[in-house]
């Protein structure tokens, strides 16, 4: 058997990050048995159509380095790959069940069942049409199609049957019948449900395994009912679990936190953000913890996915993109750096060439992009001195600190530039003449930090320095100096 796994979302303008990790956990099932990966759009309910919503998802998919085999934009044998291209293929197949007895027209109005719900509510009962149009004849419901009735198709769920699955991470499951409502398939403006359309989709594009998040559970013994009312063979269904807040809540729904766009546009980087998203809820058994996606979909075993909920851990988020950028050249981190320093007006100063000090100084610092520029703010904006007190080192005084900065604008003024590019380099320099000078260092470490860095916390002097260059050390001295006495 050919492994045929898909994605099937229902573009509304945003990617949740739920939705990612199901889409990489269908990509790295098929991947790791050599099968095929379908790219299906459900956008059948008109009614929350977003416009762009379908490219603006494929974009994301290619952002993150998913690629699929069959899909919109892709050919493939099976396709339309989107429903709402597919409407007269639910409708045919629709009919079809009211043709075997396995599905009826209804006519009720929405007053009707919205009155049907009010009473079951109040007697607290199970929410289920009451089968009223199921007794209409097909001449009866023939002549009032004909008459312009406007009518849905509901699926007859058999009667006292329990309707079992088998889930491949969380066994079996089952559900009786009777609790199960006669759910709508085709709806009267000809617009498939989502079951209908989801379920005729599967069969025909051959699709073998169904992974989808646990919240469709629910859905699926009326996926079952409607698989033996065809009399089509089932898919494998695998439902993950859902992703959790770290106080084990559900995650939010809010764009704002959970939109893989948002993570993105923070400044993770694709690759730790698929790293983490796939080991929510599955884990290789290793203590290795940055995986390529050539060996996530090597290790990968969907029945070693937990049943219980993933939690989302900012945190450790934060620390596998910081071990990321740490692994990245200094030429990709640049790359992944400049819209961020241009979205903050950040322009490195004319003949600046020190990139790789540079990108060694912020990749250490950072967790993520958006904070690029900040630890090394010094060099893009001239530091202003609202408080030169700050120059002078809590053991020191106003004097010393005078004396100290104008000895150390002598002393950089001494050294060749090249020995000032290269921190470790001027480390030594430094360090060897505050011993000859018989200095205390903080007395001269502090002032100089301060001095060209005009803040109480950045990176050392010494990678500042190497940053700036010699002229502006000197400059920036002999500034703090002057304020200072
Ligand atoms: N369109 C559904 C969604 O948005 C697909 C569910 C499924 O995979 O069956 O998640």
């Amino acid at each position: 058997m050919k492994v045929r796994t898909r994605f099937a979302p229902s573009p509304t303008g945003y990617v949740h990050i739920g939705n990612l990790r199901t889409a990489l956990y269908n990509h790295l099932f098929a991947r790791h048995h050599k099968g095929t990966v379908v790219l299906r759009i459900e956008d059948t309910d008109r009614e929350r159509h977003v416009p762009g919503a379908m490219e603006h998802l494929i974009l994301i998919l290619e952002q993150v380095g998913l690629d699929y085999d069959e899909g919109p934009g892709k050919d493939g044998p099976f396709g339309p790959y989107i429903q709402s291209e597919r409407s007269a293929v639910y409708q045919d197949h629709a009919r079809l069940l009211v043709e075997k007895g396995h599905a009826y027209y209804c006519f009720c109005s929405n007053e009707r069942l919205g009155a049907l719900r009010a009473e079951q509510k109040e007697q607290k009962a199970i929410s289920k049409y009451d089968r009223k149009c199921l007794t209409l004849s097909s001449a009866e419901c023939d002549e009032r199609l004909k008459k312009g009735e406007r009518a849905v198709i509901r699926l007859r769920i058999p009667d006292n049957e329990v309707i079992t699955f088998e889930d491949s991470i969380r066994g079996t499951i089952s559900v009786h019948s009777n609790e199960i409502d006669d759910q709508v398939l085709l709806k009267s403006d000809g617009m498939p449900t989502y079951h209908l359309a989801n379920v005729v989709d599967d069969h025909l594009m051959e699709i073998t395994h169904v992974i989808r998040g646990e919240d469709w559970i629910p859905s699926t013994p009326k996926h079952v009912a409607l698989y033996r009312a065809f009399g089509w063979v089932m898919p494998v269904f695998a439902h993950v679990p859902l992703l959790l807040n770290p106080d084990k809540t559900k995650l939010s729904k809010r764009q704002g936190d959970v939109s893989v766009e948002d993570f993105l546009a923070q400044g993770y980087l694709p690759q730790a953000l698929i790293n983490f998203i796939a080991l929510l809820g599955w884990n290789p058994r290793s203590d290795q913890e940055r995986y390529t996606l050539e060996e996530l979909i090597e290790l990968f075993d969907i029945s070693k996915v937990n049943k219980s909920g993933a939690v989302l851990n900012k945190e450790k988020l934060d620390w596998l993109n910081h071990e990321y950028l740490l692994g990245i050249t200094d030429k990709e981190f640049i790359a992944h750096a400049e819209p961020f320093l241009k979205s903050k007006a950040y322009a490195f100063p004319a003949g600046f060439k020190n990139f790789a000090q540079w990108a060694r100084v912020e990749k250490q610092r950072i967790k993520k992009m958006n904070e690029v520029g900040e630890e090394t703010r010094c060099l893009f904006i001239e530091p202003t001195f609202e408080n030169p007190s700050l120059l002078v080192w809590k053991k020191s005084t106003q004097e010393k600190t005078v004396v100290i900065l104008a000895e150390l604008e002598v002393f950089f003024d001494s050294l060749p530039e090249h020995d000032i590019l290269d921190d470790k380099l001027l480390e030594e320099h430094i360090k060897q003449w505050i011993e000859e000078k018989h200095f205390e260092r903080g007395d001269v470490l502090w002032p100089l930090r301060v001095a060209l860095s005009g803040a109480e916390r950045s990176p050392g002097p010494f990678e500042l320095a190497a940053l700036l260059g010699k002229k502006v050390v000197c400059g920036r001295i002999h500034n703090a100096r002057v304020l200072l006495a």
